[in-house]
């Protein structure tokens, strides 16, 4: 297996009154070649920060990536200019957002969205990008299609939208598909819909998607591996079977207890007392320890470094680590 995508180490600030505030605090991951990867941990873990500093999307914020590197197929995304990223993004990487209506634009025509993009990249004429625009549409199951271009985001459902951004995201055939909470804001039949066109998508175009979710119900669905984020940092790495089946880190361990088994009715998290911390406030040590129900003494002084434990797993957790010394 090839890999597309390797995060090292990437640090992200913002900067308010002169002020900076680290919110990424070294995160490590990488994607295979045709590989879909779930991103998940609470809201406020840095989730969408990671993909947004991949995508370099900061517009209208101050955030900068300040350490790290972002190595994309043969480039290391931290080295390009705006100019350049800009080009990569839509063309190699596409992103997709719970909320379709922040990428689409209400008073241009659905076709109009489509193509676009499509002119641009692929040098099509106007005629050529209206027949690839209906093609898109047809591709994501969209019925009428030809109508559809004619229309405005407003006239369409949310679970339309949405097809309409994924048709957007996969019109210039990108290597990797981000995608933020991409099913969140819609109801269950819909929300089904959706990962099922979108694992087609992925296996047809053989891409890789990156998977953000706090949803471990639409992890078990799609990916094929998962890291765990916590306070900025990734604190596990396994494969879907075993992070459901045996999750090391005791902040795994919660998320995992806090799905409904079938026919049980549960609170959200309900097995993780407390609250991610303040980035501006960060506990000394284990970040996770205010909160962690097996805390030791160490872990309230010093960090637990992320390591190999067994077959290609991460863990980022004193347990493991004094275990393995
Ligand atoms: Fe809990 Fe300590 Fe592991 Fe942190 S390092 S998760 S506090 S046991
Ligand atoms: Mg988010």
């Amino acid at each position: 297996t090839k890999k597309l995508l390797q995060v090292e180490e990437l640090q992200t600030e913002f900067t308010r009154d002169k002020q900076k505030t680290r919110i990424l605090h070294g995160v490590n991951f990488h994607i295979n070649e045709g590989e879909v990867l779930g991103l998940v941990g609470e809201s406020g873990c840095g989730k969408s920060l990671t993909s947004l500093s991949i995508m370099r999307l900061f517009q209208g914020t101050t955030g900068e990536i300040t350490n790290g590197n972002i190595y994309f197929n043969d480039s290391n995304l931290v080295n390009l200019s705006d100019y350049e990223m800009r080009k990569l993004r839509g063309k190699q990487m596409a992103m997709i957002f719970q909320d379709p209506m922040t990428s689409l634009n209400p008073v241009m025509k659905i076709g109009k969205q489509l193509t676009e993009p499509i002119r641009v990249h692929l040098k099509l004429s106007k005629s050529e990008a209206r027949v690839h625009a209906i093609a898109m549409l047809t591709k994501v199951g969209i019925a009428r299609p030809d109508e559809i271009v004619d229309e405005y985001p407003h006239q369409l459902s949310g679970g339309m939208r949405q097809r309409v951004m994924i048709a957007m995201a996969m019109s210039c055939n990108p290597n990797l598909l981000i995608a933020d909470e991409p099913t969140t804001a819609l109801d269950v039949t819909i929300q089904a819909q959706i990962l099922e066109l979108m694992k087609k998508l992925q296996k047809d175009e053989k891409m890789s998607i990156l998977l953000i979710t706090h949803d471990l119900g639409v992890v078990a669905e799609m990916c094929d591996r998962v890291v765990v984020m916590y306070a900025g940092k990734v604190v596990e790495e396994a494969s879907v079977y075993e992070l459901f089946e045996n999750p090391k880190h005791p902040y795994s361990k919660g998320l995992i207890a806090s799905v409904p088994k079938l026919g049980e009715k549960k609170d959200k998290l309900d097995s993780i007392k407390g609250n991610v911390p303040n980035p501006s406030n960060m506990p000394k040590g284990c970040k996770f320890a205010p909160r962690c129900n097996m805390a030791m003494p160490i872990c309230h002084e010093q960090e637990p470094a992320c390591l190999a434990i067994e077959n290609d797993r991460l863990c980022s957790c004193w347990l493991y680590e004094l275990e393995t010394r």
